[in-house]
């Protein structure tokens, strides 16, 4: 078995105001009233929620992240947060580089500038790639994600592997209910693991899988050698289900 602590962060996206993100709190504290001994949790609501939830989860077990961040640490970029900004919520990480904010125009060097900054302002990262069923299909999904790995960790050392987590996430699979075998799944964390090495500790750096992750298909996926957790969409958004999936994660 890995000594790697799995992870299982669910991402909330464009959902939740901060009274949903209270309730949340309070219905998945009742389905797991310590959280998971041997995995690490973690939610993250939109910017609006970040403080509610981090105040609502208090000193239990788990940890708020927000969905992206700024690279600048202030300034005229209307709309944008910083490090600094989501660090005072309460928040403890953030995720990076989410394919539906690639779409939304972030590049490569945004995201490798906004790791830097995530790291430097204490925030854990979650540095998310991934191929679009086009590039699967033509058998582009190592170099392709392997670019982004190392685009993304272009800024980083050693030192930081226990910051950060990287999430394979196939774009097809975002929202869509279609899931990568395990098998898949884990032929292509192995190859995002690898992609890391030279910059971070590939050994000890924990990988997500992410992708119509569900309370049915979480243990099949999570028992596969090179995922380390899940970073979980839709389906975060049932408290019971997640809990179902954190369970489903433990060692
Ligand atoms: C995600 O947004 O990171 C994700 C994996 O979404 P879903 O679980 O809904 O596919």
């Amino acid at each position: 078995m890995s000594e790697r602590t799995p992870i299982v962060a669910g991402n909330w996206k464009m959902n939740t105001t901060q009274a949903e993100g209270r309730a949340w709190v309070e219905a998945f504290v009742k389905e797991l009233p310590e959280g998971q001994p041997g995995v690490e949790i973690a939610v993250c609501p939109p910017f609006t929620g970040l403080a509610t939830v981090a105040e609502a989860l208090g000193d239990y077990p788990a940890v708020v992240m927000s969905q992206t961040i700024h690279d600048e640490p202030k300034g005229a970029h209307t709309g944008e947060v910083s490090a600094a900004m989501v660090r005072a919520t309460g928040a403890r990480g953030t995720i990076l580089g989410h394919s539906e904010r690639r779409a939304a125009g972030e590049t490569d060097e945004m995201v490798a500038n906004r790791v830097r900054a995530a790291l430097d302002a204490g925030l854990f990262v979650i540095l998310c790639c991934g191929e679009s069923l086009e590039q699967r299909e033509a058998g582009e999904t190592e170099a392709w994600v392997s670019k982004q790995v190392r685009a993304g960790l272009r800024a980083i050392s050693h030192e930081w592997t226990d910051r950060l987590a990287l999430a394979y996430e196939p774009i097809w699979a975002i929202g869509t209910g279609k899931t990568a075998t395990p098998e898949m799944a884990q032929e292509t964390c192995a190859q995002v693991r690898a992609a890391a090495a030279g910059f971070i500790d590939a050994s000890r750096v924990r990988v997500l899988y992410g992708g119509s992750v569900n309370a049915e298909n979480a243990a099949d996926l999570m028992a596969q050698p090179d995922i380390d957790g899940g970073l979980v969409g839709g389906a975060s958004l049932d408290p019971a289900g997640f809990a179902t999936i954190v369970r489903a994660a433990a060692p």
